[in-house]
């Protein structure tokens, strides 16, 4: 009964927060973070205990499958182990690896909420104190753009939405991170697949792929005729094929986030775009493009997270 209660209770939000003008946005905003806020207005505590645990330690044994797969078994059957492409993709693989667990250590250790500012900053001045709101739970004026959150229990400038991963929210100062976390992990996983598939053409029949990839095509099976790969082969690029899309979407929510100067809560608003490269500049900071090298790489942003220039 109170299962059922709950069940008709989410169905009921979700309903309500559907539009149909632009019904992809509102089902992902339903779906990724109306749950994530029920499920936190449920039970914090336990909210924060389960979530962050589980979804941090699957992170990094889905990280280390995959490096540990690639390296030893999948690249050195695919590439010659003495050529430049067998180099080449293991120099990658590190790179790549090093900027998912760093910077998703910098965007869970760098602190976004309100009271990371300086205290003479903690109150506006005379002309902005129109643009600050109230906030309820804080009980008392936060910046502009800033969102109070339930499970970090106090507000965050430019609040984009609480990372499981990170067990932190993703806003005004650790947004670069998080960037480069998702852009990272979708180029490795889009990479590794592309490997095994390789090594799987090369070695098994193309109709045994297919079928892992799309089980509904279990039918394509009497058509082959080559060699079946092994089933945990097959579960692998299973793996790898369905996990990649997590971080492809949160990556294009990202992208369109930049394109509009937006926050995924607020995908239609655009009153804050300066342009494609003021909008990435006031993500990544002064070094633009080369923060993709490393999360340590220096990279001021252009105002502290109070001020909000509006597009002209
Ligand atoms: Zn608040
Ligand atoms: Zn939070």
């Amino acid at each position: 009964m109170k299962q059922n209660i709950y069940f008709g209770y989410i169905c009921w939000k979700i309903s309500s927060r559907i539009e149909i003008k632009n019904p992809f946005h509102d089902l992902t905003v339903c779906l990724f973070v109306e749950c994530v806020d029920i499920i936190a207005n449920w039970d914090t505590q336990r909210f924060r205990d389960i979530a962050h645990r589980f979804s941090a330690s699957f992170l990094y044994s889905t990280t280390a499958f995959f490096v540990l797969t690639q390296m030893l078994y999948v690249v050195p059957q695919v590439y010659d182990t003495s050529g430049v492409m067998y180099k080449l993709g293991c120099l990658t693989t590190v790179f790549i690896t090093y900027n998912i667990l760093a910077n998703m250590s910098a965007c869970k250790r760098t602190d976004t909420s309100v009271w990371s500012l300086p205290w003479d900053q903690l109150c506006p001045s005379p002309e902005d104190e129109s643009l600050w709101r109230y906030c309820d739970s804080c009980e008392r004026l936060m910046p502009p753009r800033s969102w109070h959150c339930k499970v970090c229990k106090c507000c965050i400038l430019k609040r984009s939405h609480h990372c499981i991963f990170t067990a932190n929210c993703v806003g005004h100062n650790n947004q670069r991170y998080f960037f480069w976390f998702t852009f990272y992990m979708t180029l490795g996983l889009l990479l590794s697949l592309g490997n095994t598939i390789i090594f799987m053409l090369k070695n098994f029949d193309y109709f045994y792929m297919i079928t892992w990839l799309w089980p509904v095509a279990i039918y394509l099976d009497e058509f082959a005729s080559g060699p079946s790969p092994p089933n945990w082969l097959g579960l692998t690029i299973m793996f790898n094929a369905y996990i990649l899309l997590p971080p492809l979407v949160m990556f294009m929510f990202q992208m369109v986030s930049i394109w509009r100067n937006t926050v995924i809560f607020d995908l239609n608003n655009d009153s804050y775009n300066l342009g494609l490269r003021e909008n990435f500049r006031s993500i990544v900071g002064q070094k633009g493009l080369w923060t993709f090298l490393s999360p340590r790489l220096k990279s001021p942003l252009p105002h502290d997270g109070t001020q909000c220039p509006e597009k002209k």
